[in-house]
């Protein structure tokens, strides 16, 4: 599939098969482009700006509405798009193929409510007399740089809200799973004038890192990895940026908690697309008296989930993104096995599957849980008191979301109060998200907010007009 710049196909000399991680086939190709190529759709970007801004916001909404139809036309076709480059089981494809179409839908909803305030100079010394408004103004060109595991909702997160406050974009898509992303920027060219969307494909660091560094690039919206992110904003300079990184989620589960809803919780957070999520749960934090009955429980709806052909129906449980990841996830868990750690069933790879795995008396320091594992993986961690699980559920460079579960209104606000995380849930796990909802972490997990009113506050910038009435 070619790039989209400018409204037109461009390719590469250079270009890179896209594979499925099931069986290796290959399902296309994607030009590699360097760094005049990156150069040609920022200045298409920039062009195309004034014609967007001409627009009326009723226009802008009515035509995101029409990308909005065509997605719902086309909802089987792309779920299975992506259950292709990404492994992904294809009801999930059809679960982030519905959230894809509401984010949308949502962006398409605010392009109408791009408010400003009065502002009353008078409050102020020597402000009488004056007349002052603030207009929430484009900022001109996002680069949208996004990851492999959601690639379709996570970009459109991004692309939706910029154009529905006027700016331009230009599309990074993770080199492992484009297409979809790179199908559904040609929905969107079909309703808007040339280079107000456009694609460049290639490895982040050489045309990921030109977006970064340009000065015609005003903005940068990333989603992916810490060691990126952070990179990132040290070369963004002056640029506003946007950073939404990794998760390392804990799920503290208390000794009065509902063990059947903390267990489902975790089926539905540890395993959900290979374990591949940021909010994904990745540490179960667990008071000791409840800690045997919990695992065995977990342990049996664990060994339910159905591997196999992503795209049959009957799969629960995907491949990874690659067997490299895969291997990666089969050592680390090895590495805890080797500390103390022990597997209470799975832990085996079968190319780039990795069983649903659950492995209990993991500890804090095993590298398993330091750093984000990202894998379908369950980590019990032990505690002996509501203190020591919240100190644990904090001891990390990460803060994303979190998830507690308890029956005690007074543990749960203690917990919600001192968890230091984004988002904390009750009796839901974090792996829970509404696409309208302020969403982005704590610490190293990032900086700024999407969710779509508050990814438009992040690109838009407020300018104060005031008039001298005296
Ligand atoms: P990644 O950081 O490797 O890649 C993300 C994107 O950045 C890709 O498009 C990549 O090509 C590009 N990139 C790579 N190097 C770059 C550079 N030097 N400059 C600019 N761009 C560059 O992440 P990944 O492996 O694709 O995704 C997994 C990570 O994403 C996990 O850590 C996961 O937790 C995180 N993630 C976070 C969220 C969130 O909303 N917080 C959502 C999904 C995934």
């Amino acid at each position: 599939m070619d790039m989209l710049i400018g409204g037109k196909h461009v390719s590469s000399d250079d270009l890179e098969e896209v594979k499925n991680p099931y069986n290796g086939e290959v399902i296309d190709t994607i030009p590699i482009a360097h760094l005049q190529t990156a150069e040609l759709a920022i200045a298409e970007a920039n062009k195309a700006k004034d014609s967007l801004c001409e627009m009326s916001a009723f226009k802008v909404s009515n035509k995101l509405f029409d990308v909005v139809e065509k997605l719902k036309d086309n909802r089987e076709d792309f779920a299975r798009l992506l259950t292709l480059e990404v492994g992904k089981p294809i009801n999930e494809s059809l679960v982030e193929l519905d959230r894809s179409i509401e984010t949308l839908k949502l962006a398409a909803e605010e392009a109408k409510r791009i408010y400003g305030e009065s502002v009353p100079l008078d409050a102020g010394l020597n402000g009488k007399g004056f007349f002052a408004f603030t207009q929430r103004v484009p900022l001109g060109v996002v680069a949208a740089i996004t990851p492999f595991n959601y690639p379709l909702n996570l970009t459109i997160h991004k692309i939706a809200p910029a154009i529905a406050c006027k700016n331009t974009v230009i599309v990074k898509p993770p080199t492992e799973a484009p297409l979809t992303v790179m199908k559904f920027c040609e929905l969107l060219n079909d309703e808007f004038p040339d280079g107000v969307v456009n694609t460049v494909t290639g490895y982040g660091s050489e045309v990921g890192d030109y977006l970064v560094t340009s000065p015609d690039v005003n903005k940068i919206s990333f989603t992916g990895s810490i060691t990126t992110g952070l990179m990132i904003s040290q070369k963004a300079g002056m640029k506003k940026v946007t950073l939404e990184l990794g998760g390392n989620d804990p799920m503290v589960v208390l000794k009065d908690a509902n063990i059947d809803k903390a267990v489902k919780g975790v089926i539905n957070g540890a395993f959900l697309n290979a374990g591949q999520v940021c909010m994904g749960v990745k540490r179960i934090i667990i008071e000791d008296e409840i800690a045997d009955e919990f695992a065995e429980k977990l342990v049996m709806e664990t060994e339910k989930l159905v591997m196999g052909n992503p795209l049959s129906s009957d799969t629960t449980l995907g491949t990874l993104i690659s067997e490299k990841a895969a291997r990666h996830v089969e050592e680390t868990v090895n590495n805890a096995v080797k500390e103390g750690a022990k597997i209470l069933t799975g832990g085996v790879r079968d190319g780039a599957f990795y069983e649903a795995t659950v492995i209990d008396n993991v500890t804090q320091d095993m590298d398993l849980v330091v750093r984000e594992t990202f894998g379908p993986v369950a980590p019990i961690i032990r505690v002996g008191s509501i203190e020591e699980a919240i100190s644990v559920a904090n001891d990390t460079e990460y803060g994303l979301q979190a998830g507690v579960f308890t029956e005690s209104y007074s543990s749960a606000m203690k917990c919600a109060q001192e968890i230091e995380a984004g988002t904390v849930f009750i009796n839901k796990q974090s792996t829970f998200r509404t696409d309208n909802m302020p969403f982005g972490g704590f610490k190293s997990s990032g900086v700024g907010k999407e969710g779509i009113k508050y990814a438009v506050e992040e690109m838009t910038k407020t300018k104060l007009i005031g008039l001298n009435l005296r």
